[in-house]
């Protein structure tokens, strides 16, 4: 086994602190990664606080990983010692069901291995995320990373950019469409660059007013202020597509009122309260709610080629792994801009 040093909490009230664990050695197929960054994702509070209700713990969480190989498996061919890589917020999956021979592992009809507060497919084992050393996974589960782009700013792309990215290409969004990003933090800023990369004309919904230099530079052509409803009532029936990353309970019928006919709104932000929804808001324009979690392997790996591309990353602040509860609080508060990446080097 592999001693690992991590970052964990121990239940919904603890703090983060420092937590030595053991990692398989890598078997066969495993590719073993130094960690050198990880992305401080919204879901990481979320779970830490068991806001969700379903957390284990001890949690070390964390699935916007990007680092080196170190090691690989007798079988491994697509990774070499020295590669830069990354891993998402799954590490594994069934491999045979529909979904998972689609590309679509994230909704594997079996189990779907979480990268931290989970199991592995032996229903016992826990698994530990990204506030760590170093990780082990199968190569069918690592990502490819360009090692050109400035690697803090990629970690975030593992969860934020794929979130983003796969439900605006699901439903083609694009040149000559109007999409609105409800909330501008993580998720939301990378949804603005990647919308925007794709030819849309983007416009953020916001509750602070204070992002709105930040969101044109961030590729917005249009901000609303969300605090104000008058703001909002010009652009009914205006919008093809809205993304909703919001992380806390709002009101999703002032944003579905702003969809035209047959235009969808996708949730992928996760409140831990429900919403209420009224069915006008629906039937008018006979528009679509739906929702979206994160993307398959195939599809993150097409989002990494793409950015690399395009020279896309997250605007990010590092920080050391000690100012993790600080970054916790500031996120929670929306004052981010807009995603805290650890330096894991300060482990
Ligand atoms: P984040 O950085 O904290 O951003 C959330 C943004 O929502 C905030 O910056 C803020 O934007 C807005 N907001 C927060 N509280 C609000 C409130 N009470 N009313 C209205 N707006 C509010 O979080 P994130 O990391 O982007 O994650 C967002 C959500 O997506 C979380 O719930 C997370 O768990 C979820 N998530 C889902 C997936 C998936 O697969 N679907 C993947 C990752 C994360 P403004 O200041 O602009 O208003
Ligand atoms: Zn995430
Ligand atoms: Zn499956």
């Amino acid at each position: 086994m592999l001693k690992t040093r991590g970052y964990a909490t121990t239940g919904p009230r603890a703090k983060l602190g420092p937590f030595n664990f053991e990692r398989r050695e890598p078997g066969e197929h495993d590719v073993l990664i130094e960690i050198l960054y990880c992305g401080v994702c919204h879901s990481d509070i979320h779970q830490a606080r068991n806001e969700w209700g379903n957390s284990a713990y001890p949690m070390v969480p964390g699935h916007e990983i990007v680092g080196r190989v170190k090691r690989v498996g007798p079988a491994v061919t697509r990774f070499k010692e020295g590669d830069v890589a990354g891993i998402g917020c799954f590490v594994d999956s069934c491999r045979v069901c529909d979904n998972c021979k689609d590309g679509e592992e994230q909704y594997c009809e079996n189990h779907t291995v979480a990268t931290y507060n989970g199991t592995e497919r032996d229903e016992k084992t826990p698994t530990y995320g990204g506030y760590s050393s170093q990780i082990v996974v199968d190569e069918n589960y690592t990502l490819k990373v360009s090692p050109d782009l400035p690697l803090a700013e990629v970690a975030p792309l593992l969860c934020a950019g794929i979130t983003t990215y796969s439900p605006l290409r699901h439903f083609n969004a694009g040149a000559g469409q109007r999409v609105g990003v409800v909330g501008l933090g993580g998720l939301g800023h990378m949804g603005v660059k990647l919308a925007a990369s794709m030819g849309a004309e983007v416009t953020v919904f916001s509750t602070s007013k204070a992002k709105e230099e930040d969101a044109g530079k961030l590729g917005a052509h249009n901000f609303v202020v969300t605090r104000e409803a008058r703001n909002l009532a010009p652009l009914a029936a205006k919008f093809d597509f809205i993304l909703d990353t919001v992380s806390a309970q709002h009101d999703l019928n002032i944003y579905l009122n702003l969809l035209r006919r047959d235009a969808t709104m996708v949730l992928v932000g996760l409140p831990d309260k429900p919403a209420e929804l009224q069915a006008f808001s629906l039937l008018a324009n006979r528009r679509r709610l739906a929702g979206s979690s994160i993307g398959g392997i195939r599809e993150t790996q097409e989002m990494l080629d793409y950015c690399a591309e395009k020279g896309i990353t997250s605007d990010v602040e590092v920080i050391p792994i000690d100012r993790i509860e600080e970054a916790y609080e500031r996120t929670v508060k929306g004052d981010v801009r807009y995603r805290f990446v650890i330096d894991m080097e300060t482990l």
